[in-house]
């Protein structure tokens, strides 16, 4: 009897320490998933377009309203060393002397700023083919170029000539050599998880098939909006923006926004300078967006 009582409680604890080591089995798994980087994002400016008009960025505001652009590219900093920049600014000379950037710097300059040098960008995600997003790409040698396909083929041919003026001639030009030396990679589509972290909607409609970004951080998912929303005041006030195809398929967009980030406030508009208001840190034209 006495024997049976102890074959019976050895016999537990065997069971026991099975289930604890297939809980240690479970977790060493999820340590190891490959997709567990987070990523730090930072808005970074380069330069400010003074003066510019708010019924160009909100539909149907005052016309004698002025608003100072923040011009910005997005840092997604990787816990595994990847450095994804989101749109890439512009940099040519005719631009320069058409919009008299104030405090203008390099593009590759500001990202400097943030300790990441142009070289070691491995990706650029490109929202759209305005000027002011695309021009900038030939100032990150090694980057992978992520964009719609549709946005692409939408907009120029495989030789670069332009087929929507929404496209800079030059920018195409650039955009076709960097995709014929297979630096281009295409995206099929709406919520794509094109890099482990990072995944990349459509439906904004601010060009043909223009594009934002989920970004998965250490205080939960951000939502990079670029022009797909300019301002927080598109969002508060559930406006369109003024410059869109489809202004209802905007507000779908930036109502997805609001349940794919993990706050409402963690979604960065694409031209605001309150950026840097609401996250003063580290400053310097630097936003560490948390
Ligand atoms: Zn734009």
């Amino acid at each position: 009897m006495r024997i049976r009582h102890a074959l019976a409680r050895f016999a537990a604890a065997i069971t026991l320490a099975a289930a604890g080591l297939l809980t240690l089995g479970v977790e060493v798994a999820e340590a190891q998933q490959p997709s567990a980087p987070t990523y730090d994002v930072y808005a970074i400016r380069y330069a400010t377009v003074p003066n510019f008009r708010l019924s160009g960025l909100i539909a149907g505001a005052n016309t004698s309203q002025r608003i100072d652009l923040a011009m910005m590219v997005w840092l997604l900093k990787g816990s595994d060393g990847r450095n994804v920049l989101v749109d890439a600014g512009f940099h040519r000379d005719n631009l320069i002397r058409r919009w008299h950037p104030r405090d203008y710097v390099l593009p590759s300059d500001a990202v400097a700023r943030a300790g990441v040098k142009p070289e070691d960008i491995t990706d650029l995600i490109v929202t759209h083919v305005h000027w002011d997003h695309l021009g900038g790409i030939d100032l990150f040698p090694n980057a992978t170029i992520w964009i719609q396909r549709e946005e692409f083929e939408h907009h120029l041919d495989s030789a670069g000539t332009v087929k929507d003026r929404m496209i800079d001639a030059p920018d195409a030009q650039i955009l076709a050599r960097l995709a014929r030396e297979g630096r281009v990679r295409l995206i099929d589509g709406d919520a794509k998880e094109i890099i482990p972290g990072i995944t990349v909607y459509t439906g904004g409609k601010h060009t043909y098939a223009s594009q934002y970004a989920a970004v998965r951080s250490s205080v939960g998912t951000i939502v990079v909006a670029s022009d797909n929303m300019y301002l927080y005041r598109n969002l508060a006030e559930h406006v369109p923006i003024a410059q869109t195809l489809d202004a209802a398929s905007n507000l779908r967009a930036q109502a997805r926004m609001v349940t794919l980030a993990s706050d409402p406030r963690l979604i960065v508009p694409g031209h605001d300078p309150e950026v840097f208001v609401r996250f003063p840190k580290p400053g310097n034209g630097i936003a560490l967006i948390r």
